[in-house]
């Protein structure tokens, strides 16, 4: 085993000899995460914490069953794919049989980004076209190509330029979008957000070149926990076929049944991608992804002659890993725990919406939930300071991870490994809801100052009434607390 070094060598060594543009979680006090097991990760003194972050550890962290099929395969032999192995053929088999029918044929690869890179290839070679729409706040990966349709990332002050051969659809965010369920009550909120993709891919081809794919993720996780209306996929997607475009769904975080209700999250729109790419939880922390298409645009891309290879991609240790990650997500049910917990955890965090005006939205399927925060809630303002302020507070104080994301920051994140249990959905919400109330005693204090400073009579007498209401509150949630 390697030499252990003290938490301050070993940041130290990282500042010195890593890139510090690499992204490190609560950077001005970060983890020195040593060891995992199912939920859990503990740190180089033995502090056990909740892991709510890791949708990567899908089956739990160190999975004995994974740890058993990737060491016995690696003691075996690890080759590429140009011999033949039955790992990586079951693999391919299995991965399959969990996709509608026309996605038969697949391509192994080592990430998630390397999926969406080749999934752009095939499209575009079936295609012969180059155009790309995507959805805003995007991300797909940090390769090239990939990069170039993240506008995540591209974004950013520092981002490079989108290409003109990239078009950025709005993201289908009801609550902080474009057209909001406020905005447009009575509107169909799928087909309004479908309509801007309707229109590119018209323009485009009255320009004399269609749109050769339509790529997004189908819950976007980067873009702050989105689920789409009602009907969204079915009119985007129909909008890009009737146009001679392909359309590529995402599903590197949100696939393996972490929905609950469905294996893919694209089902929950009942649609069927042409290209579908996952990666992530399919290695349980190895890494290993996959590109699944349809025969005839993976005959056309072997038409073009060119022989594909990755060294890595599909090598039997990868496989065996994939396909025991495949095996205990039956076996152990965790596909039906997703879904009965992900309904707990919704009705729970709809209850704190009640009691805490800093919650302005809980949106989620199954383990993938995100809780927005705002300002204020008649106009919706994000407040990204609080989002901050709870995932430091929730590790710090209560030793659970969560992160935030979105456009504006202000969404908590919950996508923990797949074996979280009725007990840690309880650790978790006792551990938010302290915050949420610690945040608005915050808040109120702040209020009360303002309000005894003030002048005038009125405005005290305001202030006064809601705090003593917002007291009252507080008790009723301590008692609560101390219940659970
Ligand atoms: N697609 C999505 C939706 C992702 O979230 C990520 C990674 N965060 C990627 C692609 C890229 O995957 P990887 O980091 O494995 O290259």
């Amino acid at each position: 085993a390697s030499q252990q070094l003290s938490k301050s060598d070993t940041i130290k060594l990282r500042n010195k000899h890593i890139g510090q543009a690499c992204q490190l979680f609560y950077r001005s006090d970060p983890l020195k995460i040593v060891r995992g097991k199912g939920q859990y990760m503990f740190d180089e003194e033995g502090t056990r914490y909740l892991d709510c972050i890791n949708n990567v550890a899908h089956v739990g962290h160190c999975h004995p069953e994974v740890v058993r099929a990737g060491a016995l395969q690696m003691a075996t032999i690890s080759t590429n794919n140009r011999f033949l192995h039955d790992e990586l053929v079951q693999c391919a088999r299995t991965l399959t049989s969990k996709m509608p029918a026309p996605l038969s044929v697949c391509f192994f690869v080592n990430s998630g980004s390397e999926a969406n890179d080749l999934a752009l290839r095939l499209a575009r070679n079936y295609t012969k076209r180059k155009d790309v729409i995507t959805l805003d706040h995007a991300y797909h990966g940090h390769l090239q190509a990939v990069m170039e349709i993240s506008p995540y990332k591209f974004n950013q002050p520092g981002g490079e330029q989108k290409p003109d051969y990239v078009h950025v659809a709005p993201c289908p965010d009801i609550y902080g979008g474009q057209f909001t369920d406020k905005l447009y009550p009575n509107a169909d909120l799928g087909a309004l957000y479908a309509q801007p993709i309707a229109d590119i891919c018209q323009r485009q081809l009255a320009k004399g070149h269609g749109i050769a794919a339509f790529i997004a993720e189908s819950l976007q996780s980067c873009g702050g926990q989105i689920l789409p209306p009602a009907g969204y996929f079915q009119a985007a997607y129909d909008a890009v076929h009737s146009t001679g475009g392909l359309c590529i769904a995402d599903e590197v975080q949100v696939g393996f049944g972490r929905v609950g209700s469905h294996y893919w999250a694209f089902e929950t729109q009942h649609v069927v991608p042409d290209i579908v790419a996952v990666a992530k939880p399919m290695g349980n922390g190895h890494p290993v992804g996959a590109v699944v298409t349809t025969p005839e645009i993976a005959q056309a891309f072997c038409d073009t002659g060119v022989a594909y290879f990755n060294t890595y991609g599909g090598n039997p240790v990868s496989c065996a890993i994939a396909n025991a990650v495949m095996r205990v997500i039956d076996e152990e049910g965790l596909q039906q725990n997703a879904q009965q917990l992900g309904d707990y955890l919704m009705s729970e965090c709809s209850q704190l919406k009640q009691e805490f005006d800093s919650v302005g939205d809980v949106r989620g399927m199954g383990l993938f939930v995100g809780i927005e925060l705002v300002v204020d809630r008649e106009s919706r303002t994000p407040d990204t300071k609080s989002a901050r302020w709870v995932v430091n507070r929730m590790k710090q104080m209560h030793k659970v991870l969560v992160s935030s994301d979105g456009p504006n920051d202000n969404v908590i994140k919950l996508k923990p490994p797949m074996c979280f249990s009725h007990e840690n959905a309880d650790e978790f919400l006792l551990a938010f809801r302290e915050c949420l109330t610690s945040l608005m005693q915050d808040q109120l204090q702040a209020a009360a100052t303002v309000a005894t400073s003030s002048s005038l009579a009125t405005n005290g007498a305001t202030a006064a009434e809601t705090l003593a209401n917002k007291t009252k509150m507080f008790e009723r949630q301590d008692r609560l607390i101390k219940s659970v």
